[in-house]
């Protein structure tokens, strides 16, 4: 069984036409939150998410943010600009589509979440102390968190301390017993590579194959200048931070 692990898209519609193109053919798509915010697309980005097949998708903190369920001085100043001029370009019918995810959902061996399972919104898996913690708040063998937009596995060890690594592209890593696993970004990776970022997980064979697929960023830089969407979120894509 093939699962299509996906997170942080941010209206980044070229992104996820080249992770979904890449991957092929799956039996599900999960998706961790943060279709929107950043980039230019986010009617497209929705529109192309529905029609997933045996779609699960999560609410991330940009999403909130658009809807109005999170209090934007959270944000920096950039991203509040994002938020604002996404509300004014929203569909009506992808607002409602929003507005029907869940924070946290539970699928047999696994539990996923946004930002980390103890609070799945806002709270950013960066440190090992945190990640540690965190291993207490999921009943489930793994977890699966987005927000941070960085590809890394934290392993629970049986003498209770948590150690990690960052799955290399397209080399399956066999699951231990307790995992949390980040696919990283479609739509705007943090960890210096441009590449966008996803994960096949197979729930069988307890797999986990991080991904790495290139995409041409220059037509979403453009529309987001021409949008006038803040100037760093389109030279980020170059780079990858
Ligand atoms: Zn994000």
């Amino acid at each position: 069984m093939r699962i299509l692990i996906l997170s942080d898209i941010h209206a980044n519609f070229d992104a996820l036409q080249a992770v979904l193109s890449d991957a092929g053919q799956v039996d599900s798509v999960w998706c961790l939150g943060d279709l929107v915010g950043y980039g230019p697309d986010p009617n497209e980005v929705i529109e192309l998410i529905r029609m997933q097949p045996f779609l699960v998708c999560l609410m991330g903190n940009h999403d909130a943010a658009v809807l109005g369920q999170l209090d934007l001085e959270s944000f920096n100043r950039d991203a509040q600009l994002s938020a604002e001029w996404t509300r004014t370009v929203l569909k009506e019918e992808n607002k409602k589509f929003l507005e029907t995810l869940a924070e946290k959902r539970v699928i047999e061996s696994v539990t996923l979440s946004h930002g980390s399972p103890r609070n799945p919104i806002w709270e950013y898996l960066l440190d090992l102390s945190t990640v540690t913690l965190n291993f207490d708040h999921f009943l489930t063998p793994y977890c699966f968190v987005g927000h941070t937009h960085i590809p890394i596995h934290y392993q629970y060890t049986n003498n209770g301390h948590v150690n990690w690594s960052i799955p290399q592209s397209g080399q399956p890593v066999q699951l231990p017993i307790r995992s949390i696993l980040n696919p990283g970004s479609v739509g705007q990776p943090r960890d210096r590579d441009p590449r966008s970022s996803y994960a096949i997980f197979d729930p069988d064979a307890k797999t986990w194959e991080l991904h790495r697929v290139s995409y041409d960023p220059k037509p979403v830089q453009k529309r987001i200048l021409e949008a006038g969407l803040p100037r760093r979120h389109a030279y980020r894509l170059d780079e990858g931070w």
